[in-house]
């Protein structure tokens, strides 16, 4: 496991649950507004924690946490995630994993060993404009095969799709909200790019207004049983 970061303490990440925040170095997606750039980019890779300090540092908050966080860049390129989150189970924490749903196959071992408590995943376009959003090819129907996969399981979770007027129109996420048809939970988070990994992105950036942004949620009401904005 290549652990770029801890956050050891956080209210909010884990819905209802008080989480610390492990971030795993590496990317297969290049998403220009990605803020964790030191997690994506080869060249601002810092020195990776060591895998020791962290199960320390676990072991001093069983009783305090209620839940890990596995977050990323992206957790699933991680070649010893499962027997990684097997550890963390076993020492009595819930886990969350974010995931940009490019690796059904590991989420499908993941969801068959009972191994995620909620499973957040990111849904950065339609189908059709996914890699022009994510700068890299992208298999579309391993995105389609996660989101069934998630859609199918009895794990919490959430979909969300950080949204902006230069990368998504309103047409875009009522057709995200196509796909995820009957879903009770899709979150619009709003982009904001202070630290970004392509710092071009800022001369394009253009933000909806909070009364866009509700219009929007309203819009996929036919496909979602909740959007909210955050
Ligand atoms: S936003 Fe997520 S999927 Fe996109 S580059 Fe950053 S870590 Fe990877």
């Amino acid at each position: 496991m290549i652990i770029g970061g801890l956050q050891k303490f956080s209210l909010i990440d884990y819905p209802g649950k008080i989480s610390a925040i492990l971030f795993t170095r590496g990317c297969n997606f290049r998403c220009p507004y990605c803020h964790n750039p030191e997690l994506v980019d080869p060249q601002q890779y810092a020195e990776p924690w060591q895998e020791e300090e962290f199960w320390a540092f676990l072991q001093s908050r069983t009783q305090k946490l209620d839940a890990v966080v596995v977050t990323g860049g992206e957790p699933t390129l991680q070649e010893d995630l499962q027997p990684f989150l097997e550890k963390i189970r076993k020492m009595g924490f819930l886990i969350k994993l974010d995931t940009n749903g490019s690796n059904p196959d590991v989420l499908k071992d993941l969801l068959s060993a009972n191994l995620v408590d909620y499973i957040a995943m990111d849904i950065k376009a339609p189908l059709e404009k996914y890699s022009e959003v994510t700068k890299v090819p992208v298999d579309k129907p391993d995105i389609e095969k996660s989101i069934e996969l998630i859609k199918q399981s009895t794990v919490d979770h959430e979909f969300r799709t950080t949204i902006a007027r230069n990368i998504l129109s309103r047409e875009d996420i009522v057709n995200i909200a196509k796909m995820l048809q009957g879903e009770k939970l899709y979150i619009l988070q709003r982009c904001v790019p202070t630290k970004i990994l392509d710092p071009l992105f800022l001369a394009q950036f253009e933000p909806y207004t909070h009364e866009e942004l509700e219009q929007i949620a309203n819009l996929t009401e036919n496909y979602v049983l909740q959007c909210l904005v955050r």
